[in-house]
């Protein structure tokens, strides 16, 4: 009898982007996740010298570029199976890895891939929905369950068939890929109702912290855009294209529906924005319930707002951006890094009767960062500006649960089969606290090391 095999290289050991994680058994290598490493000059090089190894399937928990952002460098180097996904998750893929080679096209020397591997890796997927058991092959059956991060993110449940000398032996191993929250705006909570995992691979993003409640987006976001509307201003946010852009439409077309702000020209200004959009509003069944009953089942769009202008060329951006009226802009890149937020901020930050609204995690070092810490001066494109625009920040953003959250979820679901939880995706100090509260809680758990082989049974 052989055993069952795991390992993973990349968000482990202290890691959370470049997610990519093997289960070994019976001479097949089956991968979850093929992510890109992300933060920099460093871990872009590791994008494109980073060994890949080669699997027999592929299977993909959501979109997002941490977790499937080296596919296409995958299949440019030979990989010629299936991609299991959602359909929702291919299809937020598909927009991912196009707008990741169209950056790199401007990059010089070697490229991880082109938009030519990115359309062949397209036609590697193999989607089906939540709960639909999908047969692999005689060992493996997987089946996703909804992991409530974004549109379409998954839970894998691996079951194994073990053949023993008399009859066979079932065991489930769970990876929770990126693990959502109970209150997310847009997708039903994380899934409890999957079958009795032996092993669980869990996510640690948020191991020792805790959000604001989702419910007081609501009260900052009407405070700051009257705030700003009353004084003539704009509201400038800077916001990932995936997800979070979607979530903001959706409760600002609710705060003006119920006549909390007023209704202002809103412009969506990131083509990529726009596209997701798109992809959320065919993929209906993956709302959650509220919205399917508040929207879908009166034949509504929850993303429709009268005054929603999707810009799409870049001479409309520029205008907007140098134009002084009231607007609530939305544009990427999240962290101001690149994109056209660049122009709205070059033009927007100086007025003290605008607002330059964050609304997800900045990273060390970029613009967004800078502008969250109040600089006074900041440099763009090797000009100085004067931070004199208002700064706000709303912390009850975020797509992964907390380690309150986690704790929560597990208590809900069936661990009676339970062995060990193998602790992935999370920062040093979040796994070392999740690790100990979940010892508390009588978890037996283990933080994953890079390459470790660990035999689970
Ligand atoms: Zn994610």
């Amino acid at each position: 009898m052989k055993n069952i095999i795991a390992y993973s290289k990349g968000a482990c050991d202290g890691e959370v982007t470049g997610s990519k994680h093997y289960i070994e058994f019976n001479n097949k290598i089956y991968e979850i996740d093929c992510g890109a490493f992300q933060g920099g000059k460093e871990p872009e090089k590791r994008n494109k010298s980073s060994e890949l190894i080669q699997p027999d399937s592929v299977i993909l928990t959501h979109g997002h570029y941490d977790h499937s952002g080296l596919l296409p460098r995958l299949i440019k180097e030979g990989y010629t199976g299936k991609v299991y996904s959602t359909p929702a998750t291919r299809d937020l893929t598909s927009i991912i890895l196009m707008d990741s080679a169209k950056i790199q096209a401007h990059e010089k020397g070697d490229l991880a891939y082109e938009e030519k591997d990115c359309l062949e890796a397209m036609n590697h997927f193999s989607c089906f929905m939540y709960k639909k058991h999908k047969i692999i092959n005689d060992d493996l059956t997987v089946t996703f369950y909804n992991a409530g991060h974004i549109l379409g993110s998954a839970m894998v449940d691996l079951q194994f068939t073990k053949r023993k000398f008399f009859g066979k032996e079932k065991v489930h191993i769970l990876y929770t890929g990126d693990l959502g929250r109970e209150s997310n705006p847009l997708v039903n909570p994380p899934a409890t109702d999957f079958p009795a995992p032996k092993y669980i691979f869990l996510e640690s993003t948020y191991g020792n912290k805790t959000h604001e409640s989702m419910d007081k987006v609501y009260n900052e976001l009407q405070y700051i855009i009257n705030r700003t509307i009353e004084r003539g201003g704009k509201v400038i946010i800077p916001s990932f294209a995936v997800e979070r852009a979607q979530e903001i439409i959706y409760f600002i077309k609710n705060l003006m529906a119920e006549g909390k702000v007023p209704k202002v020209p809103v412009y969506i200004d990131s083509p990529m924005a726009v596209n997701a959009t798109g992809v959320f509003s065919i993929h209906s069944e993956c709302f959650n319930d509220k919205i399917k009953d508040d929207f879908m089942a009166k034949g509504k769009n929850p993303f429709s707002v009268r005054s929603l202008k999707a810009i799409s060329n870049y001479k409309d951006s520029l205008s907007i951006a140098k134009s002084k009226k009231p607007a609530i802009v939305i544009s990427a890149q999240g962290m101001c890094e690149a994109g056209r937020i660049i122009n709205h901020i070059k033009h927007g930050i100086e007025n003290p009767d605008n607002t330059i609204l964050l609304v997800g995690y900045m990273c060390e070092g970029t613009l967004g960062r800078k502008i969250l810490d109040k600089e006074e001066t900041v440099e763009i494109d090797g000009e100085k500006f004067k931070l004199k625009a208002e700064v706000h920040k709303i912390d009850a953003f975020s797509a992964h649960a907390d380690y309150k959250e986690i704790l929560d979820w597990l208590s809900k679901i069936d661990t009676s089969q339970l062995k060990k939880i193998y602790l992935v995706h999370g920062e040093k100090d979040a796994q070392s606290n999740l690790s100990k509260e979940l010892f508390n809680k009588g978890f037996d758990n283990e933080i994953v090391k890079s390459d470790f082989k660990y035999k689970l049974f």
